[in-house]
């Protein structure tokens, strides 16, 4: 058995980053420390932030006094000022692709923009920049949808939750376009999660198996494991190496390896690791190849 990884694969700078401020906050702050709901979706990385001392929350009412890390996926700025309003120190580690979002959406509801948003309607991220919109947002997944969305003759834009898949918004933005033949379109899909997502294209068609590790609860993750769905024989989305099971690889000699945007590397590694143990035990010695390239610095613009 061969094991394959794209260019592109696991933990991005803006993960990076959140969880290297989270980490700082709970050895460096005076009092409590909470996070509101989860600092990125990755139940592994959840639970190590919370063994070092972080308490999570769901409402900012909870909290008392202390800190309060709000995660990489943001907060409409509501929450912070709530959190401000009860004197505790924020810490905010909000991706800044996600904090270019905001700006763009603060910008267009000034202008009396109708806005229509491609993403999750309870995800963190969607529900954080819905908050920055003073009206006239409205949140769709589904092409279905479309017809529903409210007709109008002004402005109108349409902006993505950072992690959707680029091929879906190119042909939402086709239908809306015929819907609205003024609409002004902000691709706000992040350039980790588009890489992930090309870089995994490359190499789907030629494996038998693809794996994605990342968390059921991480948006990209689950994207990851839909592209890679049509295009290889069996493609699964594990949390870690003990989710994989030896039987899905009977027959197969190509297994193709990638991981969610909130993936650390060492869960990378255990999958990759299990493997090659699997391989071995059929008596195969297998190979491993790595194509990856580095991760870009994050270009802040604000
Ligand atoms: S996936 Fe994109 S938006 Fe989300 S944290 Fe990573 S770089 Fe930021």
């Amino acid at each position: 058995m061969d094991i394959f990884l794209p260019e592109y694969a696991g933990v991005c700078v803006g993960v990076k980053r959140a969880i290297k401020l989270a980490h700082k906050t709970s050895e460096e702050a005076k009092g409590p420390v909470f996070i509101l709901h989860e600092i990125v979706h990755n139940t592994h990385v959840v639970k190590d932030l919370s063994d070092r001392g972080v308490k999570s929350v769901e409402e900012v009412r909870e909290v008392d006094s202390g800190t309060l890390i709000i995660s990489a996926h943001g907060v409409a700025p509501s929450v912070i000022e709530e959190a401000r309003s009860r004197n505790l120190d924020v810490v905010d580690t909000t991706c800044p692709l996600v904090s270019k979002i905001h700006r763009i959406v603060k910008n267009l509801s000034a202008h009396n923009y109708t806005i229509f948003l491609l993403g999750e309607k309870n995800h963190d991220e969607v529900m954080g920049v819905c908050g920055v919109a003073t009206e006239n947002i409205h949140v769709f997944h589904r092409k279905e949808e479309i017809p529903g969305l409210p007709l109008t003759d002004g402005p109108v834009a349409l902006v993505s939750q950072t992690t959707q898949s680029i091929k879906y918004f190119d042909e939402i933005l086709e239908l809306l376009k015929k819907r609205y033949p003024q609409l002004e379109v902000h691709n706000t899909i992040c350039d980790a999660t588009e890489k992930r997502q090309t870089s995994v294209l490359e190499i789907a068609g030629d494996m038998d198996i693809m794996i994605t590790v990342g968390s059921m609860s991480s948006a990209n993750s689950r994207r990851l494991q839909e592209v890679s769905g049509g295009l290889c024989r069996a493609s699964y989305l594990v949390d870690s190496a003990d989710e994989v099971s030896p039987e899905w690889f009977a027959g197969s000699e190509k297994v193709g390896v990638t991981a969610g945007a909130s993936t650390p590397e060492w869960l990378i590694e255990g999958v990759i690791e299990k493997l090659v143990r699997i391989s071995r035990e059929k008596g195969f010695e297998p190979s491993v190849n790595r194509n990856e390239s580095a991760e870009e610095e994050f270009i802040e613009t604000h």
